[in-house]
């Protein structure tokens, strides 16, 4: 029985009966198409559509799905060249069964040249499965296939082996979240700040994200908030035909995404980002630093200091690093500032803030002030006095003058 669902789709491949669909994922900003999923599906002589849940599973276990997924590979391919300059990346599903095959990326490679593809407009979207295949292997892989220059999305993220785990170790720079995380329609507490702890996780480690299973003007609403790029789902478009799929990108009809005001969401992470754009535009460079355990980390808005400065490392040690580009002149100052000694004594001596200036010199020849706040703060558990710093360049000029008139007014 078993085998006859394996034969009958090679021989659907045969007659043409395998084809792709395509599922357009919309950019949630702009509401214009911003790419597609290629989906297989088996199209019956007499009109029947056979879902690929019916019969991906079992050519999985018996390791016949790649077969398919080159058959809808260079569909694909057919499909970006009739769509010329109109084109939109098309990912498609390949399963981890691929890991182990050392020719993969040169098979891509000669695929996409043949119709003459850009490579980035070609995904690679690793899916989900039940069949146990070796994590290094698949690591090694998708490294491979990045670097050749295909954009790889790690599928239903959040379920079975695309877990956090997977991905602190994998090149992939796309996710797609798994739509599970929206089976509560976005309206728990629970459902939401999970779903938003994903993303602050995919933002900060700069991951595009796309969305798929979206059904719902609520859910909608709700990724909004979350800042996802793509959005895919029943919502604006189920897979589709070629055919259809071909108009709708020629035509290039925008839906509209209701982008509505963050301020209204039932969610604290439209107002967060908010807050934290904020506090970057007046203060550039924020630094964490455990004075107790010797440890710093950066948030980083722009290079503002020297880019070499590690995002993270030994407290004392990055001061010193700091410390060789700066003039000579001003160490003294600067030690008064930023030495840890200096700092754990005015936390023991009951301050809360310590605001110093530095001056410092640019290349252009202008005189800056550099203005560090730091607010101590000591952990309840550990005990360990941390610090939050926020740093702020003023015109040392400017502030000259601002001086004087206060002065004057006084
Ligand atoms: P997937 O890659 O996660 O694809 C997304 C699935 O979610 C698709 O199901 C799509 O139709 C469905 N979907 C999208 N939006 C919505 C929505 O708003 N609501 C609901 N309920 N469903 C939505 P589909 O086409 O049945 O494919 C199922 C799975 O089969 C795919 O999941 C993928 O794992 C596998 N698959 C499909 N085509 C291929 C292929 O060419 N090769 C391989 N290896 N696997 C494939
Ligand atoms: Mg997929
Ligand atoms: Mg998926």
């Amino acid at each position: 029985m078993s085998q006859s669902i394996t034969d009958e789709i090679f021989l659907a491949m045969e007659n043409g009966e395998l084809q792709a669909y395509y599922q357009p994922q919309y950019d949630a900003r702009k509401g214009v198409i911003g790419g597609a999923e290629a989906l297989v599906r088996w199209v019956k002589k007499d009109g029947t559509v056979i879902p690929p849940m019916e019969f991906i599973p079992e050519l999985e276990s018996n390791g016949k799905v790649t077969l398919v997924d080159w058959y809808i590979a260079e569909a694909a391919c057919k499909t970006l060249r009739k769509l010329g300059d109109k084109a939109v990346k098309i990912s498609v599903n390949f399963s981890r069964k691929h890991a182990s095959d050392v020719n993969f990326v040169k098979r891509l490679e000669r695929l996409v040249a043949a119709y003459g593809i850009d490579k980035r407009l070609f995904g690679v979207e690793i899916t989900e499965t039940d069949v146990v295949v070796d994590k290094q292997l698949v690591v090694q892989w998708i490294e491979d296939v990045e670097k050749a220059g295909f954009p790889v999305a790690i599928d239903d993220f959040g379920t079975g082996m695309s877990s956090l785990s997977l991905m602190k170790d994998i090149p992939a720079h796309i996710i797609k979240i798994d739509r599970s995380f929206l089976n509560d329609n976005c309206q728990s507490e629970k459902g939401r700040v999970t779903l938003e702890s994903v993303f602050y996780f995919a933002h900060r480690l700069k991951l595009d994200t796309v969305v798929e299973g979206v059904e719902t003007p609520e859910q909608l609403h709700f990724l909004h908030a979350c800042d996802c790029d793509l959005i895919q789902g029943f919502l604006f478009s189920k897979p589709i035909p070629e055919s259809a799929f071909l108009t709708m990108c020629i035509e290039e009809a925008p839906v509209d995404v209701k982008t509505g005001n963050p301020l209204e969401f039932k969610s604290g992470f439209g107002t967060l980002r908010l807050l934290v754009e904020s506090v970057y535009r007046k203060y550039p460079l924020i630094v964490y630093v455990n004075l107790s355990k010797n440890s710093y980390y950066t948030m980083r808005k722009e290079s503002f200091i020297n880019d070499s400065l590690s995002a993270t490392g030994t407290y004392d040690e990055g001061y010193c690093y700091v410390k060789t580009l700066i003039a000579k002149e001003y160490h003294e100052i600067m030690d008064e500032a930023f030495l840890r000694e200096n700092l754990l004594k005015a936390h023991a001596n009951g301050e809360e803030k310590v605001i110093r200036m530095v001056p410092q010199h640019h290349s252009d020849g202008r005189k800056v002030l550099m203005c560090i706040e730091d607010y101590f703060m000591t952990s309840e558990v550990s005990k360990d006095v941390f610090m939050v710093c926020f740093f702020q360049e003023i015109d040392a000029e400017e502030y000259e003058v601002n001086a004087v008139k206060e002065r004057k007014e006084v």
